[in-house]
């Protein structure tokens, strides 16, 4: 039993124009919280050849294109708000190394669980481009890599960032059946998917939200509509797609979330993940752009994994 969180300093140096809100200060402040109040749950992320893990997720002909990209001292545009710099495709792999760590880490554990604490996110990244500042579709590599590498039934990702996560269902929808996508998002709202129609081959789970909706509302829809339903699967590995920006004081969206919400929506997941599938938690960092909304909410997300182990 042990919680484990994957960092390392490189995300700091995945750079975007100035005012863009997914930029360094959000990991270079959770790099200082984890530091200070985690020293021994953090664990720096080991470099290794992942690029097998990605083409799985993603075409050959999107990774050339990357490769062949030169951003040297500028920041390059690559979708509507996406952007690469130096160091941004050394950042996006590092974060694929380090939930394929992670992954290995509560595989080889019983009953653990970690965080990855990483940007750039992945969750609107979809298998043939980058999107909504996404550029490797994480949460979707590290489910393919679990359930291939341990020979799993079932992988489930749930996602409770307030975006729906269109690059992972994308990928999922696509003849992956074993794995399962539950997503609770504001609707409407970039990327404007995630209706609960989207069912793909009865492996997506959609919760679309209105913007006016209060934080009991919300924790009632984990509760009573997407873990039942997630239990119904049986999956053997949670994948969160952690995104903090449904927060109260997150300009990007309408919902109203308190920081102790997040609290309460993790102590439900690992209660669940306790009950259902060996207490196995990876979960991964997507949004949040108020810093201080961030840094709160996280520090609770963590404090709530690290007492269920
Ligand atoms: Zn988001």
């Amino acid at each position: 039993m042990e919680f484990k969180i994957f960092y390392h300093d490189i995300f700091e140096r995945h750079l975007v124009p100035i005012g863009h809100p997914e930029r360094p200060d959000r990991i270079i402040n959770l790099n200082k919280l984890i530091k200070n109040l985690f020293p021994n749950q953090i664990q720096k992320i080991k470099s290794q050849k992942v690029i097998k893990n990605i083409l799985k997720v993603h075409t050959k002909e999107y990774i050339k294109n990357l490769l062949n990209l030169k951003p040297e001292n500028d920041i390059l545009q690559i979708d509507a708000d996406t952007y690469i710099s130096l160091n941004s495709l050394k950042a996006a792999e590092t974060a694929v190394c380090g939930i394929i760590q992670a992954v290995d880490f509560v595989m080889k554990t019983n009953n653990s669980k970690s965080f990855v604490c990483s940007r750039p996110p992945g969750h609107h990244a979809e298998p043939d481009k980058a999107m909504g500042f996404c550029i490797f579709s994480n949460a979707a590599i590290g489910a393919k890599y679990a359930l291939d590498k341990y020979k799993l039934k079932k992988v489930a990702v749930l996602d409770f960032d307030v975006h729906h996560g269109n690059g992972t269902q994308s990928f999922f929808e696509r003849k992956q059946k074993n794995l399962i996508f539950a997503s609770s998002h504001e609707m409407p709202l970039f990327p404007g998917t995630g209706f609960k129609e989207e069912t793909g081959l009865g492996n997506i789970i959609n919760e679309p939200i209105s913007p006016s909706l209060d934080g009991k509302s919300f924790l009632e829809i984990w509760q009573n509509k997407i873990l039942p339903k997630i239990e119904y699967y049986n999956p053997e590995l949670l994948i969160l797609s952690a995104g903090f920006d449904a927060h109260k004081d997150d300009t990007i969206s309408s919902i109203n979330l308190k920081s102790e919400d997040y609290l309460e929506l993790t102590e439900m997941i690992c209660k669940f993940a306790n009950q259902n599938c060996d207490g196995r938690i990876v979960s991964i960092l997507e949004g949040g752009y108020n810093l201080d909304a961030l840094t709160e909410s996280v520090k609770l997300h963590l404090q709530s994994l690290l007492s269920s182990v």
